[in-house]
């Protein structure tokens, strides 16, 4: 693999309590020529509401000045690149941005781990049967692809639908097409399929054989030598490969702040 993305650091709270530089060294290991970190976003809720699963926005500066630094230290050996990993919360979504923008943020992939606001809503992991709330989450991911602020979309199948399979496939499919109209690749999640989770999900990747659409392999690296696993990597992409699919190994970056500069 040539290319990652998908990469968290310790301030998140459950990715490995190692410097942010391991992840470079282990990258170059791999073979990587882009490194990208995306750490969950810390999002500016009002203090009442506490989200532990992403980083605190207190923690902020340092990882936007930890980056920059090993950017420069790795020049020329490894591109480097500072990036997130965010939801689409319609409450708070230029709250957030307003908040990157002092920073040199260079990029957002969309995850997607709650709909509506998060706050009472259950983690989209969690098995629900209602085709009320697949299709909620179906047109939340559109509504957030089509700000064009995000490069790609990781995990599009984190909704573990276990409802009828008919309407999974459909807003699946919906999807799809959003995200190839728009050019935005789709992330094939190495997390999720190493360890066997819900997703990938094979009707969803179907679903995107048949749209078209382009497909990013994303490590979710929460520790450095998870992107070590080079018969994992192959693994998927044979199994992409026998669906149809195509993988590519380069990403166009959307600036996520672009009408927030001076
Ligand atoms: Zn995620
Ligand atoms: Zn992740």
């Amino acid at each position: 693999m040539l290319i990652n993305y998908h990469t968290h650091t310790v301030r998140c709270n459950h990715a490995a309590n190692v410097p942010d530089a391991a992840y470079a060294e282990a990258a170059l290991e791999a073979g990587l020529r882009e490194l990208g970190f995306a750490d969950h976003v810390p999002y500016p809720f009002e203090e009442q509401h506490f989200s532990g699963c992403r980083m605190r926005c207190a923690d902020l500066p340092d990882y936007m000045a930890s980056l920059t630094s090993l950017k420069e230290a790795y020049a020329g050996r490894l591109d480097i690149h500072i990036g997130f990993e965010a939801e689409y919360y319609p409450d708070y979504f230029d709250k957030l941005l307003d908040m990157l923008a002092p920073y040199p943020c260079e990029y957002l992939i969309l995850g997607q781990h709650f709909i509506g606001n998060e706050i009472g809503e259950p983690y989209n992991g969690q098995p629900t049967n209602s085709a009320e709330r697949m299709r909620a989450y179906g047109e939340q991911c559109k509504r957030a692809l089509a700000t064009k602020r995000f490069s790609y979309f990781a995990h599009p199948d984190v909704l573990h639908f276990t409802g009828d399979e008919a309407v999974y496939r459909e807003v699946s499919r919906d999807l799809c097409r959003a995200a190839k109209g728009m050019e935005i690749p789709l992330e094939f999640n190495l997390l999720g399929f190493i360890e066997h989770r819900h997703y990938p999900r094979r009707a969803f990747w179907e679903e995107a054989a048949v749209v078209g659409n382009e497909v990013i392999l994303g490590w979710d690296a929460h520790s450095p030598n998870w992107m070590k696993q080079p018969e994992k990597e192959a693994e998927a992409r044979a199994y992409l490969e026998a669906l149809g699919l195509t993988v590519t190994d380069s990403l166009r970056l959307l600036d996520p702040l672009y009408d927030r500069k001076s």
